[in-house]
């Protein structure tokens, strides 16, 4: 990946899922470093995916958590 290029949105989401090899995630993670507009990407999709995932959970999983 060309360090002069912004992380393409698509990668960011297989970074996001892990589902990412280690060459194209050491390049995501050196991007991020030198680049704030990413790493608001990312943290913006992270936020995203836990507001999704909580509106996700089944209605009864709360009551769990008191055992945890
Ligand atoms: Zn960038």
């Amino acid at each position: 990946m060309n360090q002069d290029q912004h992380i393409p949105y698509e990668t960011l989401a297989r970074f996001l899922d892990r589902r990412i090899d280690e060459d194209e995630k050491a390049s995501v993670e050196r991007h991020l470093q030198d680049c704030p507009f990413c790493r608001q990407d990312v943290a913006d999709a992270q936020a995203w995916r836990a507001e999704q995932e909580a509106k996700n959970k089944p209605a009864g999983w709360r009551r769990f958590i008191p055992w945890l």
